[in-house]
């Protein structure tokens, strides 16, 4: 019966209301729209690579709207699945209290570079993750699979990437430091913003920062088809934790690669977007008891390929 969930955990439907309301999902298209207007302007002005026809755009709009329906899931069942193990292990090991260097610019310099420096950390690993463990990449594979990337690929992710997040990211991120609210806030909105920029096709180059911060030419490497640039520039925001773990790849002058995969257009259904991962999976688990079942000559072994 409704009424008895609802009963037993208010809290829980108190939170998807929310997260579902007018008000939240209206905010969330606004942050988008403005997020995309300049960018759109400028992918037209200096594009780095050829626009995305009538199709990919609508293939495009497709993701995000997935996204944006089905995120405030993820996000909650992440959330409730993580808390119990972010409780048990304990943790902030560091409080970082921002507001201790002042309301000025290195005050306010720092209150948006430490979260979003934290995170990078466990981001990059968890974005490596996707692409090194084929189980992950099945999730991470719609984001990829955009033939030209563009502004809206921001908002390209399977939903599932924002479960597993809760994961990869929020829980040991709060383990490690505790951030206050204001300044979640403030690096949450710089870090959407940001990937707007990074995944917008336009060909503007960051000249002597390209090593400090990602810029459009640095993420382009990441989802390009050329096979030099695989495992390449995996960081969010700071190239540094690329250089660190060895998967640094600085762009030549000039170097705007073709971006997507070879095995598809990009052009997705509804159906494809909201399940690819279960039915990656599916393949994967058929594939493995069929060749467990197939009988082998003797004297050889069997060879999983991944
Ligand atoms: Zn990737
Ligand atoms: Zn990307």
């Amino acid at each position: 019966m409704l009424g008895s969930a609802d009963e037993a955990n208010p809290a829980m439907w108190k939170w998807l209301e929310a997260q579902y309301s007018l008000e939240a999902l209206s905010s969330a298209w606004g942050a988008v729209v403005l997020g995309y207007a300049g960018f759109l302007v400028l992918e037209r002005l200096v594009p780095a690579q050829r626009n995305p026809g009538v199709r990919e755009f609508a293939a495009d709009v497709r993701a995000n709207l997935v996204y944006f329906l089905l995120n405030p899931v993820a996000l909650f069942l992440g959330g409730w699945l993580s808390s119990p193990a972010a409780r048990y292990l304990g943790g902030p090991q560091f409080r970082i209290n921002l507001a201790a260097f002042g309301p000025g610019p290195v005050g306010g310099f720092l209150l948006a570079f430490v979260p979003i420096f934290v995170f990078d950390l466990f981001y990059y690993w968890f974005h490596r993750f996707q692409h090194e463990w084929p189980w992950l990449w099945e999730v991470h594979r719609l984001h990829h699979s955009e033939q030209v990337l563009n502004v809206t690929t921001n908002f390209r992710h399977h939903w599932l990437e924002e479960f597993f997040r809760a994961f990869f990211i929020v829980l040991p991120m709060n383990w490690l430091i505790r951030i206050g609210p204001a300044s979640s806030a403030v690096a949450a909105l710089l870090i959407s913003q940001w990937s707007s920029f990074f995944h917008a096709n336009i060909r503007v180059g960051l000249g002597p920062l390209t090593g400090l911060v990602t810029g459009p030419q640095y993420h382009r490497i990441h989802h390009s088809i050329e096979s030099k640039h695989a495992g390449k520039n995996y960081a969010g925001f700071f190239p540094l934790w690329d250089w660190v773990f060895g998967t640094y790849w600085r762009p030549a002058r000039g170097d705007w690669p073709e971006t997507g995969l070879s095995d598809t257009n990009g052009i997705w259904g509804f159906r494809e977007m909201v399940l690819s991962p279960f039915a990656g999976w599916w393949r994967t688990l058929r594939g493995a008891s069929r060749l467990a079942r197939t009988p082998r000559p003797k004297g050889t072994r069997a060879v999983v390929k991944q």
